[in-house]
């Protein structure tokens, strides 16, 4: 096997006990269909297939493809797709394999270099949720990104893409990893998280508007909410429906829980 190639974001996990506590948190069951990204030289994907119905894993990386297809020759519960995982429809490609299905679980080391697109991927976006969503995504990614996933509101590392993704799913930490637990070990620290997407319990009316309350909301984080949102409401009305939420009427957008977002935005959505 060659080097690793860094434009592909190729960090090899050697911790065994990291290994185990993905494997953990994703909780295959026999009957578990498993999307892998980025099954690299199959550290990860040889567990998957011997716990799951079947695994199908996707890899940009040509001379990993032709590794992993002798190295799983035997495993006919594996499907191994060539290509980028951005450009690619899983089911679509699944069609002409009819013993695949649509895989429930999703457990991936990512390459970390596309993680925002890979979530949106995953979970689809505030206007548009993955209509087929997953039962669980584990993931291994930067620990930065991870920090901001399952961050409290009033917390440092709150922002957009706190709520946007904990708007679609919940989200926990698993572990925090070191970079040592990889060769060769990336720049930055790394963490396995959790996702389960499901609908809000609180209904959204307009999935638009929220978008666009959190794009505007967030633009300059240090200001309060009603300069960052004055282009579509005036400040005595924003003040007003604060107050009625409970809510300081000089909150930031990093005061604001999912819920106090979706209310603000069903309440605007009333006088817009
Ligand atoms: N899962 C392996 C490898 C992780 S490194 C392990 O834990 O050791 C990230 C992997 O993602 C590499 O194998 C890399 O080639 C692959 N990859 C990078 N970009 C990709 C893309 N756009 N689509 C699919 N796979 C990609």
């Amino acid at each position: 096997m060659g080097r690793p190639r860094k434009r592909f974001g190729q960090h090899w996990l050697r911790d065994e006990q990291v290994l185990h506590e993905i494997l953990a948190a994703a909780n295959i069951e026999k009957r578990d269909r498993i999307l892998e990204i980025g099954p690299g030289q199959g550290v990860l994907t040889k567990w998957l297939v011997s716990l799951a119905e079947a695994v199908v894993a996707v890899e940009i990386d040509w001379d990993l493809h032709r590794a992993l297809k002798n190295q799983f020759e035997k495993a006919e519960n594996f499907y191994l797709i060539q290509g980028d995982i951005l450009e690619l429809d899983v089911d679509d490609a699944l069609l002409s394999q009819p013993e695949f299905q649509h895989p429930n679980k999703v457990v991936a080391n990512i390459p970390y270099y596309i993680t925002g697109p890979i979530l949106e991927k995953l979970l689809g976006t505030i206007r548009h949720p993955n209509p087929r969503p997953y039962d669980s995504i584990v993931l291994l990614l930067q620990k930065e990104v991870a920090e901001r996933l399952y961050a409290a509101p009033g917390s440092k590392t709150y922002g957009a893409l706190s709520v946007r993704v904990q708007y679609l799913a919940d989200c926990e930490l698993i572990c925090p990893v070191p970079a040592k637990a990889f060769k060769p070990p990336p720049k930055v620290d790394s963490a396995v998280i959790r996702l389960r997407p499901r609908p809000f319990p609180i209904p959204c009316q307009n999935p638009k508007l929220l978008d666009q309350l959190v794009k505007l909301g967030f633009a300059q984080k240090r200001k309060m909410l009603r300069n960052n949102l004055k282009s579509l409401i005036d400040r005595d009305r924003l003040n007003a429906l604060l107050e009625a939420m409970a809510l300081n009427p000089q909150a930031r957008a990093e005061d604001l829980s999912v819920p106090s977002w979706i209310t603000l935005s069903n309440q605007l959505s009333n006088i817009l």
